[in-house]
């Protein structure tokens, strides 16, 4: 049996009548930017999060720069946010002319400490960015406290509908930016993204800079325009997928759940059972010996990969625009450790079965 890391088929196939059905309707009505699909999405992914107001956009990565424009973030300040989370902030950050500052990351969450975030804030700091990596809610109370006055922007491109004390992803910070990028929780045919605020200041001004910084048709009231639709497409299969959202997080739970069983003894970063703060979009285990437990999992068929093998400030583009030395040791030594096992709310029985036995058989505890 080989067992991928994704099929995206299968989602296509198992919503494939739907979706055939959403796209007639769009064509047939001919509105293909700014229509209903839009409205009609926005108002239930605003409620879904429990926020007041939610603007498509065209990717994630653009999200979360327009969310750095409307709070006034550009040149000469700073932006704390982790090294460990794909490079997408850090692409956002520089878009805006800012600086990204890098904090490290709790030891068994992996997500944005609280006192390395109060450790990097400077007179310069004017946002904050934290990730809520692989699934899992990044510690919100901590983080508020720690940044205090300064803006949170959250990064939920992995975390749709991951929920705390009743609360959703993106309802806890000053904005949260959502990707839908075809494999993630909530997905798309192609790309698409969203902000969702419950600041309606906050979203005016956002829906002005989605598209050039009109207020209305060719009438320029904001600065920093650009152009980031979501189409009339997207938004009919995203609002036609939303219902089933929590049932497929519900999945990715299960099957990460299976995962943390068949590992005799702790799993680094998987110490309590997987609760409703992580909705899984991704199973990454850790390991000492990270090459030998892949060449395992690959000759029993297991696909596997590292999300995210080079640290931002690693990466050879940012090098040198890094003040000084950067200090991130859990950071350093969760990237040599991170393995990526296949975890999508489609596989079958059979195949978490088959990962399962194939993790339990090849895991070694470090000594
Ligand atoms: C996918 C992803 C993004 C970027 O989304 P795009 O839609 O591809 O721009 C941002 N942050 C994280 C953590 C992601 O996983």
């Amino acid at each position: 049996m080989r067992v991928p890391l994704n099929d995206l088929r299968r989602s296509c196939h198992r919503d494939g009548d739907a979706i055939a059905a959403a796209m007639t309707r769009v064509v047939a009505r001919g509105w293909v930017l700014f229509g209903p699909e839009l409205t009609a999405f926005e108002a239930a992914f605003a409620a879904y999060c429990g926020a007041g107001h939610c603007l498509g956009v065209g990717n994630g990565t653009d999200a979360m720069e327009l969310a750095l424009r409307v709070l006034g973030v550009g040149p000469g300040d700073e932006v704390v946010t982790v090294a460990n989370a794909g490079f997408y902030a850090t692409t956002a950050i520089l878009a805006v002319g800012a600086r990204p500052v890098f904090a490290d990351v709790d030891a068994e969450t992996l997500t944005l400490s609280p006192a390395a975030l109060a450790d990097a804030l400077t007179p310069r700091t004017r946002a904050v960015v934290a990730t809520h990596l692989y699934g899992r809610l990044a510690d919100m109370d901590g983080i508020l406290a720690a940044a205090d006055a300064i803006p949170v922007i959250e990064d939920c491109a992995q975390a749709h509908g991951a929920r705390r004390a009743g609360r959703r992803a993106g309802s806890f910070g000053a904005i949260g930016c959502f990707s839908f990028y075809p494999t993630k929780n909530l997905g798309a045919l192609g790309d698409a993204g969203a902000v969702v605020t419950s600041d309606p200041t906050l979203a005016d001004r956002l829906r002005a800079l989605r598209q050039y910084g009109w207020r209305e048709k060719y009438v320029v009231a904001e600065l920093g325009g650009r152009n980031s639709r979501m189409d009339e497409i997207q938004a009919a299969v995203l609002a036609l997928r939303l219902p089933s959202l929590d049932a497929g997080n519900a999945r990715r739970r299960a099957i990460k759940e299976r995962y943390r069983a068949a590992i005799p003894g702790p799993v680094p970063g998987w110490a309590t059972p997987i609760g409703q703060d992580d909705v899984a979009h991704l199973a990454v285990v850790r390991s000492p010996d990270r090459a030998r437990l892949a060449a395992a999992l690959a000759s029993a068929g297991v696909d596997t990969a590292v999300h995210y093998p080079v640290p931002d400030h690693h990466q050879p583009a940012v090098r040198p625009l890094l003040l000084g030395p950067v200090n991130l040791p859990v950071t350093e030594q969760a990237a040599a450790q991170i393995l990526t096992l296949p975890c999508f709310p489609d596989m079958t029985e059979d195949e978490v079965g088959h990962v399962a036995a194939a993790l339990a058989a090849a895991w070694v505890h470090p000594a």
